[in-house]
C-alpha cells in the first residue's frame, strides 16, 4: 500500500475519459489500496484513479475519512442508474487545491458498479454522498467541477488554473 502523488489540473490524464476495467485482478485491488491510502493522507472524501495518474474507471469514496470502515466505497466501472432533482453546494478537489465552486448536481443518484471482488454493488445516495459520486464519476469521464460551473465562473477559474498549470503548482 502506497501513498501516490496526486496529479493536478492541467495534467492530460485528468481531462480525458478513463478506460473501463476489463478484469478485476490483484493489480486492481492493489490500486484500490493505494487510492484509499492516498485519499486518507490528503485527506479527502473521494478519489478517482486518474487523480493518481491511472486512466481507469475506478473510484473510492469515504465520507468518514477512515473513521468508519462501513462507509468505504470501492467501485470499478461506476455508472448512473438514476439521477433526480438538483442541489448546489461548494466542492473542492484534491487535484485543484485552493479552489472551490458550486456546480449543479442531482439531489438523488443511484449508482451501479463492481466491488474489488467483482460483485455488483448498487448505491442510492442523497446530499453529500450523491455529490461525491457525481464528482468522482466526472473524474473518470475526464471532467472536473470547474467544467460544470456557469460559463462566466468557469472561464474565469480556467484562466487562473491554466496559469497555475503553466507556472507549476506549489506544494
Ligand atoms: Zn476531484
Amino acid at each position: 500500500m502506497a501513498i501516490r502523488p496526486i496529479v493536478r489540473y492541467g495534467d492530460p490524464v485528468l481531462h480525458a475519459p478513463s478506460a473501463p476495467v476489463e478484469t478485476i485482478d490483484d493489480s486492481i485491488r492493489a490500486l484500490f489500496d493505494d487510492m484509499i491510502a492516498t485519499m486518507y493522507a490528503a485527506p479527502g472524501i473521494g478519489l478517482a484513479a486518474p487523480q493518481i495518474g491511472v486512466p481507469l474507471r475506478v473510484i473510492v469514496i469515504d465520507l468518514s475519512v477512515g473513521e468508519d470502515p462501513a462507509q468505504v466505497i470501492r467501485l470499478v466501472n461506476p455508472e448512473f442508474v438514476e439521477r433526480e432533482g438538483e442541489q448546489k453546494h461548494e466542492e473542492g478537489c484534491l487535484s485543484i487545491p485552493g479552489y472551490a465552486g458550486s456546480p449543479a448536481r442531482p439531489e438523488r443518484v443511484t449508482v451501479r458498479g463492481l466491488d474489488p471482488d467483482g460483485q455488483e454493488r448498487v448505491y442510492a445516495a442523497t446530499e453529500l454522498l450523491a455529490r461525491a459520486f457525481c464528482h468522482e464519476i466526472d473524474h473518470v469521464d475526464g471532467l472536473v467541477f470547474v467544467d460544470r460551473l456557469s460559463p462566466l465562473k468557469r472561464d474565469l477559474m480556467k484562466r487562473k488554473l491554466r496559469k497555475k498549470a503553466r507556472e507549476g503548482w506549489e506544494e
